[in-house]
C-alpha cells in the first residue's frame, strides 16, 4: 500500500510534541532495567505535578484512555456498590455502562448535551453513593464540567473524575478539589501519541478498593506494587518501553514550558478560535462560560456538507477536525487544539481554510 503524505509527512497542526517522537527512537530497554526503573519512576513524578497531587499511587497504565476509566472502575467498584454518575456526552455515558459491567447500581443524572452539570443535582441523587463519577472535559460536546464543588460536597463519597481530555489543558487540581481517583489519556493536552493512561488515586480511595478486582490486567494493588515503590519491584506485566519514553520526555516538554504556561496557550488559542469562528458567523455549540478552549464545538451551518468539508480540511490542508457524535452525528464539528498542536498559528490555518471550503 503507498502510504498517503500525511502518514509519511505528518498530519501537520495535530502532530505531538517533537521530544515525545523523538523518544520513541530511544533503545528498548528491559523493562526491569533499573535504568528504565528510574525513568519511570521521574515519569511518575512528573505526573504528580500536573495532576497536583501528593498520591503515592500515580502512574501510567497500559492502555488509552478507556483502560483508565476501566482501572478506575474496576478497583474500586464491587456488586451493588451505589455510583452516581453525571452524564452530559458520550464520555459519561461510557461511564455508566463501564460501572454496570462491575455490578452498581448506576444512578444517573444527565444534562443536556452542550451544557454543563449541575453540581448541586449530582450531590442530591444519593444520600450515601460509593462513589460520584463525572468526565472533566466532554470531549463529545466541548462542555467543562465543574469538579471543585463535587470535592467540597462529596461527603464519604469517593470522587472519580475522567482527565482525559482536560490534564494538562485546563487546570486540574486533584488534591485542591478532594479527587480520589482521576485518569487521563496520553494522546490529548499532554501531546504525546495514544497508549497510555495515566492514573492516580489518593490513601482514601486505596484502602477502600475492592478486594479481588474483575480485571486481572487492571488490578491496582498488583500494578501498584510495580508502580509506586523503588526497590523491591515484582514482574507483574511488561511495560510498554517506548510509551514511557515519550511520556516521560512529552511531560518535560509541558513542565520545561511550564504548566501554567502550557494551559494559558491552550486558553488563548481556544479563544482567539471561538472569537473567529464568531466573526465568520458559525455558532458554537457548547454553553458560554463552560466551553473549553481544547475542544471547541461548531454547529455544522445550514447548507454545508459535514462528511465533505472535513474531507476537504483533511486532504487539502491535513487539518483533522471531528465530526459531532451521538444525536449532534452531522450537526457539529469538534476542533481540538491541544497540547502542541495548541498554536497561534495552527488557530490562523484552521479558520483560512474553513473559510476557504466553505465560501466565506
Ligand atoms: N474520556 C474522554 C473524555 C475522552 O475524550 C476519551 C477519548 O477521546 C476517552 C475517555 C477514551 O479514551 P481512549 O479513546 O484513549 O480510550
Amino acid at each position: 500500500m503507498a502510504l498517503p503524505e500525511r502518514i509519511l509527512l505528518g498530519p501537520g497542526p495535530s502532530n505531538p510534541y517533537p521530544e515525545a517522537m523523538q523518544a520513541f527512537q530511544r533503545p528498548v530497554v528491559g523493562h526491569l532495567d533499573p535504568a528504565f526503573l528510574a525513568l519511570l519512576d521521574e515519569t511518575c513524578d512528573r505526573l504528580r505535578t500536573v495532576f497536583g497531587t501528593a498520591n503515592p499511587l500515580t502512574l501510567p497504565i497500559s492502555g488509552t484512555g478507556s483502560a483508565g476509566m476501566e482501572a478506575a472502575f474496576v478497583n474500586v467498584v464491587g456488586a451493588g456498590d451505589v455510583v452516581v454518575v453525571g452524564v452530559n456526552g458520550l464520555f459519561g455515558e461510557r461511564m455508566c455502562d463501564v460501572a454496570g459491567r462491575c455490578g452498581a447500581e448506576v444512578i444517573r443524572v444527565d444534562a443536556d448535551w452542550g451544557t454543563p452539570l449541575d453540581p448541586a443535582a449530582v450531590l442530591a441523587a444519593h444520600p450515601a453513593p460509593k462513589v460520584i463519577a463525572v468526565v472533566h472535559a466532554e470531549t463529545s460536546t466541548g462542555v467543562g464540567n465543574d469538579i471543585e464543588p463535587l470535592g467540597a460536597g462529596k461527603g464519604d463519597a469517593l470522587l472519580l473524575v475522567d482527565c482525559v481530555t482536560s490534564l494538562a489543558g485546563i487546570p486540574v487540581d486533584v488534591d485542591g478539589w478532594g479527587v480520589d481517583i482521576a485518569y487521563s489519556g496520553t494522546q490529548k493536552c499532554i501531546g504525546v501519541p495514544p497508549g497510555l493512561a495515566p492514573l492516580t488515586m489518593s490513601e482514601r480511595a486505596r484502602e477502600r478498593r475492592v478486594e479481588r478486582p474483575q480485571s486481572w490486567y487492571l488490578d491496582l494493588g498488583m500494578i501498584g506494587e510495580y508502580a509506586a515503590t523503588s526497590g523491591a519491584r515484582k514482574y507483574h506485566h511488561t511495560a510498554p518501553i517506548s510509551m514511557v519514553y515519550a511520556l516521560h520526555a512529552g511531560l518535560g516538554a509541558v513542565l520545561d514550558e511550564g504548566l501554567d504556561a502550557v494551559i494559558a496557550r491552550h486558553a488563548e488559542c481556544g479563544r482567539l478560535l471561538h472569537e473567529g469562528l464568531d466573526k465568520m458567523g458559525l455558532e458554537l455549540f457548547a454553553s458560554e462560560g463552560h466551553r473549553l478552549p481544547e475542544l471547541t464545538t461548531v454547529k455544522v451551518p445550514e447548507g454545508a456538507a459535514d462528511a465533505d468539508v472535513r474531507q476537504r480540511l483533511l486532504v487539502d490542508y491535513g487539518i483533522e477536525i471531528g465530526g459531532g457524535v451521538g444525536a449532534y452525528a452531522g450537526k457539529v464539528w469538534r476542533i481540538g487544539l491541544m497540547g502542541h498542536g495548541a498554536r497561534r498559528r495552527n488557530v490562523t490555518l484552521l479558520l483560512a481554510a474553513l473559510a476557504e471550503v466553505l465560501g466565506r
